[in-house]
């Protein structure tokens, strides 16, 4: 028998046949409310009449010229909208097909910038644990996340690892905020220092953690001291906003939040919003500026960089966010989503968290709310979730917790910009 190949290969998943606004139908007339964008993905809903009619503009003119040979106006355009709207000079964008792709250009432009820069001993990244960067070989090898790095362990570069920022679980009772952060930070130099700032290409993270963790934003001052330490030895900060950026916290790029400028930016899911599969970099001018003058060329490029239909999917979810007012829908939804999770779910004895930025809000789930113990990630909780939701019509994007208790299992939801309190 000849088959696709699902992500459960025991289970085939119900076959979507129809999508429209917050919607998905599948082919037994079942209908899911989207209340998670598929993986933070579809921030515009389906079937947006704006993207549509841009793709189909696109594919009646060029639906396909290779980067080797043509740019494109719409591929221009959009790298001119990603940039004129990012913090500091991340002036310069690379598209490209998704945010694995994303994070492995954005690590070997790193690497390439020290090379030029005459520093080709710097070839160590640093990462934190408990965090997700992609599925590919180089991303897989900075996340944290053990279960997904497990079987492919000898194939992965090696990554210098430091704590997450998760206020809730990792920061003991007795310590405020403020030690909390300063400590990681006191960490990640040590990190560095044991490494030699002279090793260290950059460290890369997520400003609002998704999948690992579920919706957790850094500490107040996390990333202003992060960008401090990367500033005083040399090493450059990548921001991956893969699933957190493009504005699902409120703000277009959820670094602004934090008044920082990385030296690298990835971007993917929401930008194109699921209507195409794409992904982006965006690098500070020095990076570009170096290889420019040094060899002159990037060391990189994908059949699909900078596909045109991509391009102009991703450049019309742009203009509507823009025209429809939706970061400030964003931030409005989501105050109002946390308010509705807290008042449902506030004092249920098994959730132990509610939080979250934006339209992407995390709940965690425990055994017990005083002592946070998390259930055993045998029982394979979020699984169940996600199957008790989608019986009710409903699609979250659950995850499990780990075997050491140091992550519980949790909930994402991360709905389409254009929910109304009433989705
Ligand atoms: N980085 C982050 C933070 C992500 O959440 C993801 C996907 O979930 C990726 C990178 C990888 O993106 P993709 O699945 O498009 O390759």
């Amino acid at each position: 028998m000849t088959q696709l190949i699902h992500r459960n290969l025991r289970i085939t998943p119900p076959s979507a046949v129809c999508a429209f606004g917050m919607y998905v139908r599948d082919s037994d007339g079942n209908t899911y409310l989207d209340a998670s964008g598929g993986a933070a993905v579809s921030s515009l809903g389906h079937s947006h009449p704006d993207v549509l009619a841009a793709m189909q503009a696109q594919l009646a003119t060029t639906a396909y010229a290779h980067s080797a040979f043509f740019t494109t106006d719409v591929a221009e355009e959009l790298a001119t909208c990603l940039a004129q709207n990012a913090p500091g000079d991340l002036n310069n964008v690379y598209l490209v097909s998704g945010g694995s792709e994303a994070i492995e250009t954005s690590l070997k432009l790193a690497r390439q910038y020290f090379v030029e820069n005459g520093e080709p001993e710097r070839r160590v990244f640093i990462a934190r644990r408990q965090s997700y960067h992609g599925n590919t070989l180089g991303a897989l090898a900075l996340g944290g996340n053990e279960w997904r790095r497990k079987p492919f362990a000898p194939l992965l570069m090696d990554v210098a690892r430091v704590s997450p920022c998760y206020d809730y679980r990792e920061r003991p009772a007795s310590q405020d905020v403020q030690d909390y952060t300063a400590g990681l930070l006191v960490e990640l130099e040590h990190r560095i220092l044991d490494l030699g700032p002279q090793n260290v290409i950059g460290f890369c993270a997520e400003p609002v953690v998704g999948a690992t963790l579920g919706a957790v934003a850094a500490t107040p001052g996390y990333f202003k001291g992060v960008r401090a330490l990367c500033d005083k030895y040399g090493i450059l900060f990548i921001a991956d906003e893969v699933m957190c950026g493009m504005g699902r916290t409120g703000t277009l790029y959820a670094i602004e939040q934090e008044g920082v400028v990385p030296d690298i930016v990835a971007l993917g899911k929401g930008l194109a919003a699921g209507y195409q599969p794409v992904g982006a970099v965006l690098a500070r001018d020095h990076i570009v500026e170096r290889l420019r003058a040094g060899s002159g060329v990037f060391q990189h490029g994908h059949t699909y960089n900078a596909h045109p239909v991509a391009a102009a999917a991703a450049l019309a979810v742009q203009k509507v966010i823009r025209r429809d007012a939706l970061l400030s829908a964003v931030t409005m939804r989501g105050t109002a989503l946390r308010r509705m999770l807290r008042d449902a779910f506030g004092n249920h004895p098994n959730v132990g968290d509610i939080r979250g930025r934006g339209l992407f809000v995390g709940l965690e789930l425990v055994q017990e709310r005083e002592t946070k113990r998390p259930f055993d990630p045998d029982l394979k909780l979020h699984a169940a979730v996600k199957t008790a939701a989608m019986a009710c019509g409903l699609m979250v994007y659950p995850m499990g917790g780990t075997a050491d208790g140091r992550r519980g299992d949790h909930i994402l939801l991360a709905p389409p910009f254009i929910a109304t309190e009433a989705d």
